[in-house]
């Protein structure tokens, strides 16, 4: 079905073409209609299913013209902020209507300038927006459609009571939609006491990474980690990829030894600053580096539409980060790879992410490669199958 038969407004399904969107996925397809007739919603669906336009779409269209603060979406850190606000922005861009973004760690002087022109709607991070709000630059009364975005990872950061108390201050009588990954009890409480009878719609399996991606593991003695990422490097055709690692020093040694091989190397996580970061990703944006280097949290919605490849130095220690890490890759239906590297005290949290996707990641040994011993390289073989640019290997 096209876009055009879902009801959306002229000047939206406009913006839906410049996009160069032309069918919608999964998620679109269920969730535009519902959220057209005003319905509450819990959308369990993961970043890369073009979730972002399933509410921005509809928005747009029963917004339809520029009037006061109707619509506020909160987003955990300020880079998913910053890119759900521009791709709302995008998809409105022959509508009137006006979006602004409000996110810490910068100065209030253009946020605050944005605010006074009068928006529609509203993108923000939990901490930033109850300060503009003391500040008397943002009043909730008139909001009619709240999104809290990627509630999980809000749930995680600690922002709970924070968005308790942003959902006090909105009216009562509002559409509201939550969007999450996964539901825990914390977050099912705050669905049953924010929401009103909401529909729930779930693309795939809740807990399933995107099924374009294709995974591996390689095994390798815990000091020939970073020898084994570079010769990944070597061996794999890549467009751009995005290393993982668990922490923001670790991040820096990996990123400054790339550059010693002749990498173009961006590196993001939260000991940057707001303008070293916004640089790293534009830069990486842009296809100035080939390669970018992350933490979790400030890898968190990252959005490249060239990314290739993942590749975790480091095994997360959660289960759902390696569901949202990969998420980064094989973006909407785009096909993409991720490689692990792991070493013997990885064990039980591979255990822990292979029981968490319902699948047995294989295990890959790169060819000539000077490998050294650990129990790993002992363990039983598993198969091997078919990546787009999977280095040659067998076991
Ligand atoms: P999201 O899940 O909102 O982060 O979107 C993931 C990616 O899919 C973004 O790069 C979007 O631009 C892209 N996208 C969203 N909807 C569509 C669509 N209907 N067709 C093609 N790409 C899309």
């Amino acid at each position: 079905m096209p876009f055009s038969k879902l009801d959306l407004s002229p000047k939206v399904l406009e913006g839906v073409a410049a996009a160069g969107y032309t069918d919608p996925t999964p998620i679109q397809l269920r969730a535009i209609p519902l959220v057209l007739a005003g319905r509450d919603l819990i959308g369990s669906a993961q970043t890369g299913t073009g979730k972002t336009a399933a509410f921005a779409l509809p928005i747009l269209t029963r917004l339809d013209r520029h009037g006061p603060l109707r619509t506020l979406v909160l987003e955990p850190t300020r880079e998913l902020a910053a890119q759900v606000e521009t791709a709302i922005r995008d998809y409105g861009r022959f509508t009137d209507l006006r979006t602004a973004v409000v996110f810490g760690g910068t100065g209030y002087g253009r946020q605050d300038e944005a605010l006074k022109k009068g928006v529609d709607i509203l993108v923000a991070t939990p901490g930033r927006l109850l300060d503009q709000m003391q500040r008397g630059m943002v009043k909730l009364d008139k909001i009619e459609i709240l999104v809290l975005d990627e509630a999980d990872r809000m749930l995680d950061m600690g922002f709970m009571p924070d968005v308790r108390r942003i959902v006090e201050r909105c009216p009562k009588d509002r559409q509201t939609m939550l969007f999450s990954a996964t539901i825990p009890p914390e977050i099912d409480q705050l669905c049953k006491w924010a929401l009103r009878n909401p529909e729930t719609v779930e693309v795939g399996v809740r807990r399933s990474p995107a099924e374009t991606v294709t995974h591996a593991l390689y095994p390798v003695a815990s000091d020939q980690k970073q020898e084994l990422l570079e010769e990944l490097l070597k061996r794999t055709d890549y467009d751009q990829v995005l290393i993982f690692c668990r922490t923001k020093h670790g991040a820096d040694r990996v990123a400054h030894k790339l550059q010693g091989q002749g990498h173009s190397v961006a590196v993001l996580h939260s000991n940057r600053t707001q303008r070293e970061r916004e640089q790293a990703l534009n830069g990486f944006r842009n296809g100035r580096y080939e390669v970018m280097v992350a933490t979790d949290i400030a890898a968190r919605g990252i959005d490249v539409e060239q990314i290739s490849h993942v590749i975790n130095f480091d095994v997360p220690h959660h289960p759902e980060d390696y569901v949202h890490r990969i998420g980064r890759t094989g973006r909407a239906l785009a096909a993409g790879d991720a490689f692990t590297i792991m070493i013997a005290e990885d064990i039980p949290e591979v255990n822990a992410i292979e029981h968490f996707i319902g699948q047995k990641i294989p295990r890959v040994k790169l060819d000539d490669f000077p490998y050294k011993y650990t129990r790993l390289l002992q363990a039983a073989p598993a198969p091997v199958f078919g990546g787009r640019s999977r280095p040659k290997s067998r076991w």
